[in-house]
């Protein structure tokens, strides 16, 4: 598997229970993000109303479900957890609406995925708290409405442009997470060293942080690695000398990049003149999904200005040739 990868691993997600924050205050970074939440959070609980619906977006791992689970925490209300591939009928979200307590929240992660039909009884939920289902089929076929409590949906995606505009306007409050700065990310570290007993310097975690990706999942992933590279050969700290060379080991270069991305880089240089080329081409190219492209592999790329994207497709800039170590070709008119 790829360390670097910003999806989650099974390896994962037992770790991520013992550290993710569980309030406002422990989550890092995302200022505008935990400022406007503070506010929203604290007049809903003063009126007594339940959070207004919640679209979060971003790429994978960066704190998406984490955020979800501290605004029921906040709220004081309970999680239900589902995601848009696994409700496929109307009844599977009836049952969950059904169950909710009022202010429970309900996440539905990559919401984009949810099929036309479930969509189309989500609306009134969220608008009225309204349940209106057809039960049975042809003549004896009924329709119910049922009374849900007041509840917050909040809506998990790795694309805004992945939804609806219907769906998209029945959300209240949305928010953008962005890549962590590499500030953020050291503070990220270091508080997960300290839950899990790793000993960690502050140029270890610097050295760290700037191999992360902008993105605390792989953050934490990579602290896990390194911890094990410490105590077999350095006495269990982690320095900035045993992250290089833990890191060299798991061949991740200092920005984070891993053959899988200077394969992508290459592939648009050389298979494609620097580009533009287009995503489902540049797919076939590297035998990889158009959507890991999309979401995994290119949003950091693109962030850190090594691709752009053009109306004609993606394009490698001058950073990417150097960073391959060619030389980029001349601007034209030069
Ligand atoms: P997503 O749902 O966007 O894929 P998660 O919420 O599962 O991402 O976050 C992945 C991991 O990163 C979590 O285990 C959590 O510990 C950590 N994390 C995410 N955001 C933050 C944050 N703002 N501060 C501290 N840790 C974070």
């Amino acid at each position: 598997d790829r360390i670097v990868t910003a999806t989650a691993s099974s390896q994962d997600e037992a770790v991520d229970r013992a550290i993710r924050p569980k309030q406002l205050a422990d989550y890092v970074g995302q200022p505008q993000v935990t400022e406007q939440m503070e506010v929203f959070i604290e007049a809903a609980r003063r009126r007594k109303d339940a959070l207004d619906h919640v679209l979060i977006f971003g790429p994978p791992g960066l704190g998406k479900t984490t955020l979800a689970h501290i605004i029921a925490n906040e709220m004081g209300a309970n999680l239900r957890h589902s995601a848009g591939p696994v409700l496929e009928k109307q009844g599977d979200l009836a049952a969950l609406l059904t169950n909710l307590e009022p202010h429970d929240v309900l996440f539905v992660d990559e919401i984009h995925r949810l099929s036309p039909v479930v969509e189309e009884i989500l609306y009134p939920a969220m608008e009225d708290y309204q349940l209106d289902i057809v039960i049975g089929e042809g003549p004896a076929a009924r329709s119910i409405k049922l009374d849900l409590p007041p509840f917050t949906l909040v809506g998990a995606t790795t694309r805004a442009g992945l939804l609806t505009s219907p769906l998209r306007d029945r959300f209240g409050i949305v928010q953008r997470l962005e890549f962590y700065n590499a500030t953020d990310l050291a503070v990220i570290l270091k508080r997960s060293a300290h839950i899990l007993g790793i000993e960690i310097d502050e140029a270890g975690a610097c050295a760290l942080a700037s191999r992360s990706r902008g993105t605390p999942r792989i953050a934490n992933r990579l602290l896990r690695r390194v911890r094990d590279f410490a105590e077999i050969k350095a006495k269990g700290k982690v320095t900035a000398d045993v992250v290089e060379a833990a890191m060299n080991m798991l061949d991740v270069d200092p920005q984070g990049f891993d053959s899988q991305d200077r394969r992508l880089l290459r592939t648009i240089i050389e298979k494609f003149d620097g580009g533009p080329v287009g995503v489902e081409n540049l797919a076939a190219a590297i035998g990889e999904e158009k959507g890991t492209i999309e979401d995994v592999l290119e949003p950091y790329l693109i962030q850190q200005g090594f691709i752009i994207r053009t109306p004609r497709g993606r394009m490698a800039t001058r950073h990417a040739w150097l960073q391959l170590g060619l030389k980029p070709p001349r601007p034209e008119g030069e």
